[in-house]
């Protein structure tokens, strides 16, 4: 199967943060693989800006590096990266001041898609934003692409909504989140809303639960202080596995239009219950195998922040009303995987003396390693002795499934910014979207702090605390075991 590359119009993007960890390892190495793949089309130009002071030539030795680091030996051929080399520029720009703002505006051409990406902290956006358009570098075309996290709570939230409605439109604001950007997560949609087969079968009379699992093997090792501030719940729940949820629960949108889309995950984010105390339970990592312990890499000995947290929530409308969603995601976990479970009910009858008993069908859903689907059904072992069931995997891995194109699946990042270039806002988050999942999200999180609630340990590389496990035992249920 071959797949199509449609070149997007010709863009000036410019990337604020030019010089950070982002940029360098998946903005500007993204960019550089839709130039190759013939996507993003010659004329186009990409503008770094930081504060640093650089050259053009110093600043495009900065994102060879990149390519070659972060780009497989395949795609890096010496003419293309020289060709694209020849599209970066770099401005030095302090986000709080007014130096460089008239060259960065001299940079930009008439005709040309205009895009801004923020990569920088959240801290900047207001600045970025006020000076776009105080030196008249934004028009009303122009989209500015805005980096995680998207505040720190509902109240932070609608201020970085309200700071950046002053200078921009909705619809030029593209929140990103790169869940979305998956292909597996994209595919989600199309299994459920190009095929016959699921939907009758996607709601609470045939669905007993899903789980939702983003599971790392990453300390918080080098970002301690950061994310002790921060913590599971904010990092992942509120953002990536609402997401997921969101596009799990989700009616069908009366069509795959950006705005429809977003209508129907913004009733689900409205649609949760509060969690109960005893449906979460939170973890933190403990030192062993020689590697320090969460509260090492935090610097405080006295945190109380989750490196771990698990679910179990409730979508309350007519589709799911009765079916637990468990969502679970943590930090120096046995495997790295991120994968959505949805386990149906139970035949509700058998046919068969089978000893075993039945097994449900569960399709998987898998985001990393690895995309891909599997349905677990149930079929006669083969061979003569007798009717005996077996389950088996009807697997769907993508890089079988779509031969060398499968291999080649674009990484979320340049997916979402080639959405940017078309205009596309589908796969990015609204500003209502964001604060009700703050909305949600923020009670869950005074409740353990007002109830004084300290996170349970657990071992790395294990599955998490002993009480997630409970979490699921006394519903009669059971993890899935994490692996790659
Ligand atoms: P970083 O490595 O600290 O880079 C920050 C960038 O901002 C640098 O290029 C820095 O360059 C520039 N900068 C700092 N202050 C500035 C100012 N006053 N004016 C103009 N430029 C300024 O951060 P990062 O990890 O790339 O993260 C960037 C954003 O992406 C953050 O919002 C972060 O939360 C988000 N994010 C990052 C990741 C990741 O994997 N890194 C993942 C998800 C989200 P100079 O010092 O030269 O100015």
């Amino acid at each position: 199967m071959v797949s199509r590359v449609i070149p997007v119009d010709p863009f000036d993007l410019v990337v604020f943060g030019a010089t950070g960890d982002l940029a360098r390892r998946k903005i500007l190495p993204g960019l550089y693989r839709r130039f190759w793949a013939g996507q993003m089309p010659a004329d186009s130009a990409i503008i770094g800006a930081a504060r640093s002071e650089m050259t053009v030539e110093a600043f495009r030795a900065v994102v060879r590096e990149a390519i070659d680091e972060h780009v497989s030996a395949e795609k890096r051929d010496a003419a293309t990266i020289d060709a694209f080399l020849d599209r970066v520029d770099y401005v030095t720009i302090d986000a709080k001041g007014e130096a460089g703002w008239p060259s960065l505006k001299a940079e930009m051409r008439k005709g040309m898609v205009r895009a801004f990406y923020f990569s920088v902290a959240p801290s900047l956006f207001g600045d970025l934003a006020e000076r776009l358009h105080k030196h008249g570098i934004a028009d009303a075309q122009s989209r500015i692409v805005v980096e995680k996290p998207f505040g720190h709570d509902l109240d932070s939230a609608r201020a970085l909504n309200a700071t950046l409605a002053r200078h921009f439109d909705e619809h030029q604001i593209y929140r990103i989140d790169h869940y979305l950007g998956k292909e597996t997560v994209q595919n989600l949609m199309a299994v459920r809303f190009a095929n016959i087969l699921f939907e009758p079968l996607w709601n609470a009379q045939y669905v007993d639960h899903v789980q939702i699992t983003v599971a790392e093997t990453v300390s918080v090792e080098g970002r301690g202080a950061y994310y002790d501030r921060s913590g599971a719940m904010r990092d992942m729940v509120q953002n990536h596995i609402m997401q997921l949820l969101c596009l799990i629960a989700m009616e069908p949108p009366y069509h795959f239009d950006p705005d429809a889309v977003r209508d129907e995950k913004l009733k689900v984010i409205r649609a949760l219950d509060p969690v109960q105390p005893q449906d979460i339970v939170r973890g933190q990592y403990r030192a062993g195998g020689g590697q320090a312990g969460y509260v090492d890499h935090s610097e405080n000995p006295d945190s109380t922040t989750e490196s771990y947290i698990a679910l179990k929530v409730h979508v309350s409308n007519w589709r799911w009303k009765g079916t637990p969603f468990y969502l679970r995601t943590g930090k120096r976990l046995r495997a790295r995987a991120s994968e959505i479970a949805i386990t149906f009910k139970e035949p509700p009858h058998s046919i068969f003396d089978d000893e075993k008993g039945w097994r449900e069908n569960v399709l998987v859903i898998r985001l990393q390693p690895d995309e891909g689907m599997n349905l677990k059904v149930m079929i006669k072992e083969p061979g003569p002795g007798g009717m005996r069931l077996v389950q088996v995997p009807l697997d769907m891995s993508f890089a079988e499934a779509l031969g060398e194109n499968g291999t080649d699946i674009p990484d979320a990042y340049e997916r979402l910014i080639m959405d940017v270039i078309r205009g596309n806002q589908t796969l990015f988050m609204r500003g209502d979207e964001v604060e009700a999942a703050w909305a949600w999200t923020d009670p869950v999180i005074r409740g353990w702090e007002d109830r004084g609630d300290r996170p349970q340990g657990y071992d790395p590389g294990s599955s998490g605390p002993e009480d997630a496990l409970m979490l699921m035992h006394r519903d009669g249920r059971r993890w899935r075991e994490i692996r790659d």
